[in-house]
């Protein structure tokens, strides 16, 4: 056979579709088909992917002897199981050809290519080029697609030299599948060189550099080339505009996400349902919620993915009721939950810190037969924890059947949550006994966990062993979680060594891990000198000006903390308002500082009242240093007494049975003062007070809290 891909294109060609209906609808076995025959109903059954009646024919060319010495027919078999993606049935039949085409060739590299088999794709166009067969446009794009796959830079530029010496460079199909290559490498660069010197470029050309710098995290770029597309007046397609959807999202621009979404309604595009559900998502991600609502409402026909992208939106837009709200709506709509939607659910209720929730999605998962699932029962571990109860995170944890890293990860870092470091450690040393490696994100979890419960020499430790025992070259967040750890132990000096001898320039949040410490220890004159190198690094978010704000008012400074506030106030930079959250019978109550609106405020402020004067009785002195403003002591105790903690739990002590624990999440850290309140709260009202601060879990039983006052 001296030109099989001709010889193809003959046979498709010759096929008469009538002629095979009728073969079909009698059953072919019941024929007596030529070899001829059966090759046109081989490609029949490829292009409509009828592998059952396929693998019947490839039975019948057997059993009627017509397969014995026939290379054309075995060639027809090959590439049939190769389009498949069967490669183990393509592989021996092409080992039993003799004589093999280029066609045979290129048809089974392309099916080792697209069947996730890049290296066998390799290994074959060796042997190809061994046998002395060349290669073609039909061979490189796969060839190319293997390289990619694999990323093997160095053979990728060698088959790239062949394609231009052999004259295959200005091929369409080959220059795009090079396009490709370099953008799988992240060579961004050379790909739009290559695309800035193609002569001819179709849709899949621009879409592939569009995608690829889409995908390399060059949204920016992926945008101006579109903005050459649309000047060149190439048209655009539903690939195109989903790359271009994807790089808005990823870069939070609304104003570019409008102009886009203009462009898809112009083009017509909008009611294609991956555009539609990506421009859903791509709302939520810009921050623009009620836009993506509006399509969402619009849209007659929701799928799974319309449902999971509005839920997972409101989850990140700060809105897990509304979340739970529109996931009722979807189960009344449709019977389909999948992954994604319930690990959206699992992260409302992580932001929600509520328990009772957290134990109907769980009893949930269970009831439609996700509970098994390796993944979702770590995430169900990582969300028990999160939601107070470390003790249920271990339950799952002891049920899940077989355990990977994240499995081990989320009790890890639970315990450590809830200032539990031994426990943490413990059970670190079992993982590593299990056999599994820690990774990144553990030593993270389990540093933080030494730091919380202040296990100096444990966790120096772990910092000690990374590189060298669990191969994790460490990172700014271990450096970050290192020196916290040596701060809220009070070796100041210690840490601020460390930092200077960092191998990598510290970063802000280094320094301000130290601040904190410095304030925390009243080692004013450390403070002001990390405050002057945060300064010159200028710091983008409003925490550090706080803290240095804070520091002053501490110091009765009180002109320069209004120079720092004013720098504050330049900058348009506010601090975050506090508040705090409790679930009670199914419902969030929100309160902030001060706060007055809620129904049951008057009873709220006058258990207050009355807790104060208990208070008072057991000694009770209030911490005013935590208040920053120069007003006289008795207004500063008001203030203090009002902070939204302190009203969450009021409402929760008027609203409960006595003995019921009292669950609170707080955005901000508990200031000192809460602290001390809320421990002589725990003793005098006998409840257990459990309240998630930014940082870390407190666990306020008779008096004193978990976190041993190091928080
Ligand atoms: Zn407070
Ligand atoms: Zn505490």
């Amino acid at each position: 056979m001296s030109n099989g891909f001709l010889r193809f294109k003959s046979f498709k060609l010759s096929t008469k579709s009538n002629t095979i209906n009728r073969w079909l609808s009698t059953g072919f076995e019941e024929h007596q088909l030529t070899s001829v025959q059966c090759g046109a109903l081989l490609q029949s059954f490829m292009s409509t992917k009828s592998v059952g009646r396929g693998k019947r024919l490839h039975a019948y060319t057997i059993t009627s002897g017509l397969l014995f010495n026939n290379t054309y027919l075995c060639t027809k078999l090959a590439a049939m199981y190769a389009s498949f993606g069967e490669m183990v049935d393509a592989g021996l039949i092409f080992d039993r050809i003799v004589l093999k085409s280029s066609f045979l060739w290129n048809v089974m590299i392309r099916g080792y290519a697209n069947s996730g088999l890049p290296e066998d794709a390799l290994v074959l166009f060796g042997e190809m080029i061994c046998f002395g067969q060349k290669a073609d446009n039909f061979t490189y794009p796969f060839v190319l697609k293997a390289c990619g796959d694999l990323l093997m830079v160095r053979l990728g530029r060698e088959v790239h030299c062949q394609i231009v010496v052999r004259g295959f460079a200005h091929d369409l199909y080959v220059a795009n599948s090079l396009l490709a290559m370099y953008l799988k490498f992240g060579e961004v660069w050379v790909s739009r060189q290559l695309f800035d010197k193609m002569s001819v470029r179709d849709l899949t050309s621009w879409n592939t550099v569009i995608s690829g710098y889409a995908q390399n995290g060059y949204f920016d770029e992926a945008i101006s080339v579109f903005r050459v597309m649309e000047q060149a007046r190439v048209g655009q397609d539903s690939v195109t505009f989903l790359s271009l959807v994807a790089a808005c999202a990823n870069l939070s621009d609304l104003e570019l996400a409008r102009q886009v979404h203009g462009r898809i309604v112009g083009e017509s595009l909008e009611y294609d349902a991956f555009v539609r559900n990506s421009l859903i998502d791509m709302y939520c991600k810009c921050g623009f919620l009620v836009g993506a609502v509006k399509l969402f409402e619009g849209i007659v026909d929701k799928d799974v993915v319309s449902w999971n992208s509005i839920i997972a939106g409101c989850v990140r837009n700060g809105e897990p009721v509304r979340s739970f709200t529109l996931f009722r709506r979807m189960r009344a709509e449709m019977d389909e939950v999948d992954q994604a939607t319930l690990t959206s659910l699992i992260s409302a209720c992580n932001q929600l810190t509520a328990l009772q929730c957290a134990r109907c999605i769980h009893a949930y998962i269970i009831e439609i037969g996700f509970g098994f699932d390796i993944t979702l029962g770590s995430s169900i571990v990582d969300m028990y924890a999160k939601c107070g109860s470390v003790e249920f995170a271990r339950q799952v944890f002891d049920e899940i059947p077989t355990r990977n890293l994240f499995s081990w990860s989320a009790i890890i870092a639970g315990y450590g949550l809830h200032g539990r470091g031994k426990d943490s450690l413990s059970l670190f040393g079992q993982m590593k006994h299990s056999g599994i490696k820690p990774d990144g994100v553990t030593c993270v979890s389990v540093l933080a966990a030494c730091s919380h419960a202040g296990l100096v020499d444990e966790g120096r430790e772990i910092f000690e062993k990374m590189s060298s025992e669990y191969s994790v070259v460490p990172q700014m967040e271990h450096y970050i979680c290192f020196v916290d750890l040596l701060g809220r132990a009070g070796r100041l000096e210690e840490a601020y060594d460390f930092i200077e001898r960092m191998k990598m320039e510290p970063s802000i949040d280094v320094w301000a891990s130290l601040l904190s410490a410095s304030r925390t220890h009243n080692n004013m004159h450390l403070a002001e000198a990390i405050a002057d190198k945060i300064f010159h690094l200028k710091p983008k978010g409003t925490g550090v000006y706080v803290a240095l704000s804070n520091i002053y008012a501490s110091a009765r400074r009180w002109k320069d903390a209004e120079v720092v506030r004013a720098i504050l106030r330049q900058r348009k930079l506010k601090k975050p308002p506090g508040y705090s959250f409790v679930e009670l019978n199914r419902t969030v109550h929100w309160f902030l500082v001060g706060d007055r609106s809620h129904p049951q405020s008057e009873e709220i402020y006058a258990k207050l009242a009355d807790l104060r004067i208990h208070m008072k009785e057991a000694g009770y002195k209030p911490d005013t240093s935590s208040v920053f403003y120069d007003v006289e002591d008795d207004v500063k105790e008001k203030m203090l007494e009002c902070h939204s903690e302190r009203l969450a739990i009021a409402f929760v002590l008027i609203n409960t049975r006595p003995g019921t624990p009292i669950r609170i999440a707080k955005n901000l850290r508990v200031c000192n003062d809460c602290h001390s309140a809320t421990k002589l709260i725990s003793k005098l009202v006998g409840r257990e007070i459990i309240v998630r601060d930014a940082r870390r879990f407190h666990h306020f039983i008779n008096g004193s809290c978990s976190c041993g006052d190091y928080w």
